[in-house]
């Protein structure tokens, strides 16, 4: 099988590890909803932001989500593993220095802006993500979608192959 995976708050408990460092750049408080009202809006600080990030190599320092690594490792042996995600590619060498020192094999490792993911990855038999606008838009391209549940993907579910898992190990069931 072709398993698309993303990255943030898939894999790596990115949103839960960097709030902190997000609010200390922002001299403020966010809530999840509004840390990516805040990103989505104002994309010219966020470049000076993701420059400090880069600068700071804070995404060599986030943690993994349970379940993730051992269950990629023994689906690499039988399927294909690509990895997608919506970091700017500046992280490139900081994410892969990342997935190999928390032993996270892959076929591909791919960079796409939001909704474009389809673009680098077209007609995966499963795709792993947590951004619902995202989904819905693999929803026309992948065989089934599985939505990491997180706080800012609560609005209600459209399509039928998009299904809601709460952890790793209901993925596991699911596939
Ligand atoms: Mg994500």
């Amino acid at each position: 099988m072709k398993i698309g995976i993303d990255i943030d708050n898939v894999i790596a408990n990115t949103y839960q590890d960097l709030y902190a460092f997000f609010d200390s750049f922002m001299k403020r408080k966010s809530d999840p909803h509004e840390t990516i009202r805040i990103m989505r809006k104002h994309k010219i600080k966020m470049w000076f932001y993701f420059y400090k990030a880069w600068r700071q190599k804070v995404m060599t320092k986030v943690s993994l989500i349970d379940g993730a690594a051992e269950t990629i490792q023994g689906w690499s042996k039988e399927h294909q593993i690509y990895l997608v995600t919506s970091r700017y590619p500046i992280f490139n060498r900081q994410t892969k220095w990342w997935l190999k020192e928390h032993k996270i094999p892959y076929w591909e490792l791919h960079h796409a802006p939001e909704t474009t993911k389809h673009l680098k990855v077209d007609r995966c038999d499963i795709f792993i993500e947590d951004n619902l606008d995202e989904c819905e838009v693999l929803a026309d391209h992948c065989e089934r979608i599985l939505l990491f549940d997180q706080p800012w993907n609560q609005k209600p579910i459209k399509q039928k192959n998009i299904i809601r898992v709460k952890d790793w190990e209901e993925i596991r069931k699911n596939i």
